[in-house]
């Protein structure tokens, strides 16, 4: 059977944002090209490999390729007979659309973009080293739905160093009124070795776990009141075409909305996919390969006909179900335990039985007769969840 969800990594940027720890590279026009040749080569030895339902451009930053490296890349996935899925994503910064590159998407079928704003003051764009400001955001908005795209998501970031509740809820509020169909919102973590990481450790400010949670239930609020129902921790999607329909208590726990990001509910629930591209992932039968890091060596290897992948990782059959558990409670409905089954071969209940009753037990986690999930407490520090449920395979 042919793998139907498709990631594809562009790994370039304008510039490092001041708290990325993203693989990504400057953009040099040498390197570029030599990317897209790579990439249509490596489209073509995986043709009869795919039939894709799901596909997602991410990055680094998709939107920036020019118009014509586009068309090679759209020409190749035509030829192939890679067009028509169900959902195709592109992530675009706002200061790489134009109405031409727009257009093109669409007329090729892609149907969905997730536009990275993360804030609409200027000066935290600045201080998160964005290479837009908040006047492309709404220009941008404006591009895409002008070229058609009915199905537009909004990436933003909390808890960022000088940004007040305030402010959040001056940026909520303005990209709400946008109406978007999809809105992504992460709190602002210090990776190791970002600017941002080394401000803080240097003492130049300090974080609030108060102000973040406070920004989280702000989110979790004006979301729902702007008709946005949370699917997971950190994201939130419309369930009718309706931009003024407010979201209704769905009857269901399971209900997932209409606007969800298929792709990803894809990954949450453990399906396999096809990663090409620097650094990107592939996972099919409980084995995943990672490609190298690198983009020139990535083009390297794709030129002589070898693999790109750097790591093949194969897991036990249980250590893999765990993983799979930990995705999948990151969302609303948790896990019904006849898909649980479906999806990894093992009974939640059997094998976590300790685990779960200590999460209902501290109020973090719901069980009935079919589901389990978590709670609004549970969700909030699914990380430390996560754990309860991975099996670290023994050593050989
Ligand atoms: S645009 Fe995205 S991938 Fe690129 S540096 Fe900024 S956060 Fe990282």
């Amino acid at each position: 059977m042919p793998l139907t969800s498709l990631y594809v990594h562009v790994p370039f940027c304008a510039r490092k944002c001041h708290y990325c720890a993203f693989y990504s590279e400057p953009a040099r026009a040498g390197l570029l090209r030599r990317y897209v040749a790579a990439l249509c080569r490596d489209m073509e030895a995986a043709a009869n490999r795919l039939r894709p339902h799901t596909v997602y451009f991410g990055g680094g930053t998709p939107s920036l390729l020019s118009l014509s490296q586009w068309r090679s890349i759209l020409d190749t996935m035509s030829r192939l007979h890679w067009l028509g899925a169900v959902e195709w994503t592109l992530e675009c910064n706002p200061a790489t659309v134009s109405p031409e590159k727009a257009r093109l998407w669409r007329d090729y079928g892609v149907n969905r973009v997730s536009l990275g704003v993360q804030s609409l003051e200027d000066a935290l764009l600045k201080r998160l080293g964005r290479v837009h400001s908040r006047r492309m955001v709404f220009q941008t908005f404006e591009t895409l739905r002008a070229a058609g795209f009915d199905n537009l998501g909004l990436d933003l970031m909390f808890a960022i160093p000088g940004q007040t509740l305030e402010m959040w809820r001056a940026t909520l509020h303005e990209a709400l009124a946008l109406a978007p169909e999809h809105l992504s919102a992460y709190e602002l973590t210090f990776e190791e070795d970002t600017p941002l990481y080394h401000q803080l450790r240097a003492g130049q400010f300090s974080v609030s776990e108060d102000l973040a949670c406070a920004m989280y239930d702000a989110l979790l609020e004006d979301a729902a009141a702007r008709g946005l129902a949370q699917y997971e921790i950190s994201n939130f999607a419309r369930h009718t075409r309706d931009r003024d329909a407010r979201a209704p208590a769905p009857a269901d726990p399971g209900t997932v909305p209409a606007f969800a990001c298929r792709h990803n509910l894809n990954y949450w629930r453990g399906g396999p996919f096809l990663g090409l591209g620097p650094s990107a992932a592939t996972h099919l039968d409980g084995v995943r390969t990672t490609n190298w890091p690198d983009t020139t060596l990535y083009c390297e290897r794709i030129e002589q006909g070898q693999p790109p992948a750097q790591t093949r990782d194969e897991l036990p059959p249980l250590s893999r179900a765990g993983e799979i558990a930990a995705f999948g409670l990151r969302m609303t409905a948790g896990w019904r335990f006849d898909e649980f089954e479906r999806a990894t071969g093992f009974d939640l209940r059997r094998e976590w039985p300790r685990e779960l009753g200590q999460l209902v037990d501290c109020g973090w986690g719901r069980l009935d007769a079919e589901r389990f999930r978590l709670t609004r407490e549970g969700l909030r520090f699914a990380d430390t969840v996560a754990q309860l449920f991975l099996r670290v395979p023994a050593p050989p």
